[in-house]
């Protein structure tokens, strides 16, 4: 498993040697906006790092919405994403499910036509989402039947251990029913969450510093059977998370 976390745009390289990360993630841009990412003038020097790099498409997407003035929009911006992170060889772009906020039926609807409409030429990995009454990938009810709508295409799946938290799934084995779902987790985000269960607030913890349990965090991980796991914890603590992630793959 690599082990990375999600860093900051500068110096996204120098931040996985100073951290002694296998992997990492970042954004491309203003996360809160629909603007296109600027070309990185260390393009080249990312594609042929050997870091994989996976690139957290903005918050602000939803190509769920209800609205075409704010799905079209989220459709062209992910689509840029995608090819601004195949620029610097990123292995995948995250992408959180959305909300359709008129019928959650029509979720899946959407994103077929997001994949409908263009190959991407960087894999694209939805991730299950913390909360709201009408999300596409909260609970893996939906997750199932947005994966009933996508058979066929190219796309991957993200799990986060908070937003699974704050959804209110039951966590002892709500991985093991994801994959049953999704087939395989592609990333694993390894949070701990700063409220209570099924509060659907997305708000990250550093491990053993939020409302989850450490040990049922790492249960998560080793079900996961995950080939990268990324951080999104507060810094600087993120730098203990990593020690005690490290430690528990070392563990006999
Ligand atoms: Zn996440």
């Amino acid at each position: 498993m690599l082990i990375g976390a999600h860093v900051g745009q500068e110096d996204p390289l120098g931040d996985a040697r100073a951290m002694g990360l296998d992997a990492v993630q970042m954004f491309l841009g203003d996360p809160q906006s629909f603007s296109k990412p600027d070309p990185r003038p260390d393009a080249e020097e990312l594609k042929t790092s050997g870091v994989p790099i996976y690139v957290h498409a903005p918050y602000r997407l939803n190509p769920c919405h209800p609205s075409p003035r704010i799905r079209v929009p989220s459709r062209k911006t992910l689509a840029q994403t995608v090819d601004a992170a195949a620029a610097i060889g990123a292995a995948g772009v995250i992408v959180h499910g959305g909300h359709a906020e008129d019928r959650p039926e029509e979720g899946p609807i959407r994103w077929w036509k997001v994949f409908e409409e263009r190959e991407f030429p960087t894999r694209v990995l939805i991730e299950n989402t913390a909360g709201g009454d009408n999300a596409v990938a909260r609970y893996v009810d939906q997750i199932a039947r947005l994966w009933e709508k996508l058979d066929g295409f190219e796309v991957g799946f993200c799990f986060d251990t908070c937003h699974a938290h704050a959804a209110g799934e039951d966590l002892v084995d709500v991985v093991e029913r994801v994959l049953a779902v999704v087939g395989t987790i592609d990333v694993l985000h390894c949070n701990d969450s700063r409220d209570l269960p099924g509060t659907g607030a997305d708000r990250h913890a550093n491990i053993g510093k939020g409302k989850m349990d450490p040990e049922v965090i790492r249960a998560m991980i080793e079900a996961s059977k995950a080939p990268v796991l990324i951080l999104e914890t507060p810094w600087p603590g993120v730098v203990d998370d990593l020690a005690w992630v490290r430690e528990g793959l070392t563990r006999p």
